[in-house]
């Protein structure tokens, strides 16, 4: 079983099956050379497709979204034996695609600029398009988190260079030839699977590419921010998490058990808006434990392409150990169960004797563990919630509507949920506080994060006597 993780500078990148260490097949690694010519080739496409007519680009866009429909179980397929991703989640993931592209496609034609007071004259302005978009994309979600940069950007009238993450490479080659196919002109969506310090940083460095949109770790998210500062290139980040779950003494705690565990362990806990921290009122803490440890234990891990499957493998050997590496040893807790053997399994963990300041409670860790720290009142719970670099989503349960708008005020996330976990709609905007990244994503506002406003004012006072 060999790691996945390329070395820099490597030609081909090795793709594994999480489930099993297998190696399914390998591709190309973009060079420096590949990442220029394809900026060229993307700024070329660009200006003929910004100068196509709004609802032809429109068009464009749904036909691509109803191809993905159209090859929607493929795609899931594919998510789920490079990522490990059970197949509910996979189909999920590939119908998200298609509804991003179709809301974007809704976006085109209603790209408004503004008419704007003043005197002497009338004052407009235009949303124009940034050029050429860098989309760098991580392996947790490797299709949706494509398709959110992707698809505000094609709308808004850029092209896009979209690097997915090594390990995760199959399912954006896909979706670039399915562009194609559904009628999107050549080099508007390219592909380039390629490593970080390579073909990632030679897309950051490149002066014709005009932003970058990065999800991922906040360590790398914070190299590229520097990076792009030389150029005072535009960026959008979504970074790490370390969400809270806070579970108030009058909530329908039998509930809020029952919804735990998944609140946390979706994808495996490779999710950034992974509830890992669940901060339980004192008074009930006992009760919650005994509805939690049952709840856990009813989470089905193992093979991805089963139905049945609530939780898959990790992603690799390099994030096994990792995650290992939070897990002390007979540390007290409640656990699942996970399969033995070959894949990168790690059994669902809550620990129960964690201190607040512990790396665990602390940092993201990224697999599939959860500490439970107890607060003592609402003061506490947000002291609590807002003790962490991060800020991406927090869950709450209670049943009186006035603390749960209070602490919604309060907790400074970017995405709350009361008495669900639901965090992320393509509707609705999504994105962090502090470390947790930069910007947003998704919602009303997605197309234009991806153009530059333009103010034209047109003196109507006739030529100067
Ligand atoms: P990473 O942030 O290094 O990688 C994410 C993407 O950035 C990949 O496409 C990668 O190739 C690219 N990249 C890496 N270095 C780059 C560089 N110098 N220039 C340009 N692009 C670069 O994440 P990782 O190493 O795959 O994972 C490490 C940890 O990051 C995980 O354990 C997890 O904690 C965190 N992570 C968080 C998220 C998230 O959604 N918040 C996603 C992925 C990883």
């Amino acid at each position: 079983m060999s790691d996945p993780a390329p070395a820099h500078g490597q030609a081909e990148l090795p793709v594994l099956n999480p489930a099993t260490g297998e190696l399914l097949t390998t591709v190309p690694a973009a060079t420096p050379a590949d990442v220029d010519a394809a900026v060229r080739r993307a700024t070329a496409a660009q200006r003929g497709w910004a100068a196509l007519a709004p609802a032809d680009r429109a068009r464009l866009l749904r036909r691509f979204a109803a191809a993905v429909d159209g090859h929607a179980e493929e795609l899931a397929l594919l998510e789920v034996r490079e990522a490990g991703h059970p197949i509910g989640n996979a189909r999920w993931e590939a119908s998200n695609v298609r509804d991003v592209l179709d809301y974007a496609a809704g976006g085109v034609e209603r790209l408004n600029g503004r008419q704007i007071p003043v005197a002497g004259g009338v004052d407009v302005t235009f949303l124009e398009p940034l050029g050429v978009v860098g989309v760098i994309a991580p392996w947790n979600f490797p299709m949706p988190v494509a398709a959110w940069g992707t698809a505000p950007a094609l709308a808004a009238g850029n092209a896009v260079i979209l690097k997915p993450a090594e390990t995760t490479p199959l399912t954006a080659l896909r979706l670039a030839e399915i562009a194609l196919d559904a009628g999107l002109p050549e080099h508007l969506f390219q592909v380039l699977p390629g490593t970080g310090p390579v073909a990632g940083e030679a897309l950051v460095d490149h002066p014709g590419v005009a932003k970058i949109v990065f999800t991922g770790s906040t360590r790398t998210g914070k190299r590229l921010m520097a990076r792009c500062a030389g150029q005072v290139k535009r960026l959008t980040l979504e970074l790490g998490g370390k969400s809270p779950n806070i579970v108030f003494a009058d909530a329908d705690l039998e509930q809020a058990a029952a919804g735990a565990p998944m609140s946390f362990l979706d994808n495996s806990g490779q999710d950034c808006c992974a509830r890992t921290r669940i901060l339980v009122q004192d008074s009930v803490l006992d009760r919650f434990l005994d509805l939690l440890a049952p709840a856990l234990s009813a989470v089905t891990v193992g093979d991805p392409a089963d139905e049945a499957t609530d939780m898959g493998p990790l992603i690799s050997r390099v994030q096994l150990d990792r995650v290992r590496g939070y897990v002390p040893e007979g540390a007290p807790g409640l656990r699942g169960t996970a399969p033995e053997g070959p894949g990168f399994w790690f059994p669902p963990t809550v620990l129960t004797q964690a201190a607040e300041r512990d790396p665990v409670a602390v940092e993201e860790v990224f697999g599939p563990v959860a500490v439970v720290l107890p607060f003592r009142d609402e003061e506490d719970a947000v002291r609590l919630a807002n003790d962490t670099e991060y800020g991406l989503a927090a869950s709450l349960w209670t049943r009186d509507v006035g603390r749960a708008l209070r602490v919604s005020r309060a907790v400074r996330a970017g995405n709350l949920s009361v008495n669900s976990h639901s965090a992320v709609r393509y509707a609705t905007p999504f994105g962090g506080y502090g470390r947790s990244g930069l910007g947003r994503e998704l919602g009303p506002d997605a197309l234009t994060a991806f153009t530059e406003t333009k103010n034209v004012f047109l003196s109507t006072e006739g030529p100067a006597q």
